[in-house]
């Protein structure tokens, strides 16, 4: 059944050849988590030139012929405008991911007092400061500012980068609750230059929440690296630090999921992941299932492969532009095992961020090569998407 997931714990498998979702009925099955089997963003449908309602319609037949009959949800992924959002509610999503990121300002970290004061007028600043700073003021936040004389500048820095972003979020939920009548909500903030800080996550999450936004899950920016289809970059020890942090912040609202995004092979971090929202979490991934994809045309179509690998390096440098990637062409292992490949950290992200090249260019025989070996690419999906439920 198609419906919201409220705050069960949920697990999106994004799927941009629409033939995975076999693959994640076979993974999710058993598991404590409800899945999302249609997930994409409006700038993945420009690359993949799928519609909200192709992607959804894919899922559905999957779901269908697999006679999977639990609660299962589809998420618009990174809605940016209020235009974003019709073509989704008319193919029937359930869970809106709004992405108010060009909003954030992020100058606001290294703004002078002077340039803050201009900015904050107009951001209902006299009400935010009379209700943050007064002697009763939210408890939770005056425990994460680092010190009483800092708290009125944080909040003024925390007022001018996101205010306006808080504001668009309340406008697309606004047109949203005019067009449906239940559906999940998320707030995502992980696309922004620098890292949410806890207090910025308690601010966030204080004012949508004293504005009537009813959001199921709020996606921050965590610490360290969260680069596409490969593991988490960063140091461990400080991560788990500032995840109990932003676990403090979670369990004080206790009314949305922690979204972990880019969560396609972070394999290190799901135990500490776990441990502070096992039973309230949302992961997405996308882009490790469509390079299970290649990891079967690797395997069984060698020649579909070398031309998806070499246009790959010829497209990285410019499909990299608007993603989190640090491969470099020149450290790509000279191997003629092409399977090895997709062991790689340099050719994964590379296979990555270019899929909208190869999709245009040879869409239609990387579907084919699928098709004819359909039981190796579900057995594929299985193993390695089991391995992250399993982590969680
Ligand atoms: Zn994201």
């Amino acid at each position: 059944m198609l419906t919201p997931l409220s705050l069960h714990p949920s697990f999106g498998f994004g799927d941009r050849l629409g033939l995975a979702t076999p693959g994640h009925i076979a993974a999710v099955h058993g598991t404590k988590f409800a899945p999302i089997f249609a997930q994409q963003s409006v700038r993945e449908n420009t690359r993949t030139g799928r519609t909200p309602q192709q992607v959804i319609d894919d899922a559905k037949r999957a779901v269908e012929a697999a006679n999977w009959e639990l609660p299962w949800g589809a998420d618009a992924d990174h809605l940016k405008t209020l235009e974003d959002i019709p073509p989704f509610v008319e193919a029937g999503y359930t869970f809106f991911t709004v992405d108010p990121g060009e909003h954030v300002d992020n100058a606001a970290d290294t703004d002078s007092m002077d340039v803050l004061r201009q900015k904050v007028a107009g951001l209902n600043w006299d009400e935010l400061s009379t209700l943050y700073l007064n002697q009763n003021g939210e408890q939770v936040w005056r425990q994460f500012a680092k010190s009483p004389q800092g708290e009125a500048e944080t909040l003024m820095r925390s007022t001018v980068k996101y205010g306006k972003a808080i504001q668009h979020a309340v406008a697309m939920f606004q047109r949203l609750s005019e067009m449906k009548d239940a559906f999940d909500f998320e707030v995502s903030v992980d696309e922004t230059d620098a890292p949410t800080t806890p207090l910025e996550h308690f601010f966030i999450a204080n004012e949508l929440t004293r504005r009537g936004v009813k959001f199921t899950s709020l996606a921050p920016r965590l610490i360290g690296r969260f680069e596409k289809g490969v593991d988490y970059i960063g140091d461990l020890v400080e991560l788990d630090a500032e995840l109990a942090k932003h676990a403090a912040v979670t369990k004080y609202f206790g009314t949305y999921k922690l979204s972990l995004h880019s969560g396609s092979d972070k394999f290190s971090i799901y135990p500490l992941i776990a441990n502070y929202w096992g039973e309230q979490l949302h992961v997405k991934t996308a882009g490790t299932s469509y390079l299970e994809a290649l990891r079967v045309v690797a395997q069984c179509e060698p020649d579909l492969f070398l031309k998806i690998y070499s246009l790959g390096r010829e497209r990285y440098e410019t499909d990299r532009h608007s993603y989190h990637v640090s491969a470099r062409l020149e450290l790509l292992p000279k191997t003629g095992d092409l399977p090895s490949l997709l062991e790689d950290f340099h050719a994964r992200e590379i296979l990555h961020v270019t899929f909208g090249s190869a999709l245009a260019l040879f869409g239609a025989e990387l579907k084919g090569a699928l098709l004819k070996n359909e039981t190796v690419y579900l057995e594929g999906l299985q193993a390695h998407l089991e391995k992250h439920l399993q982590l969680l």
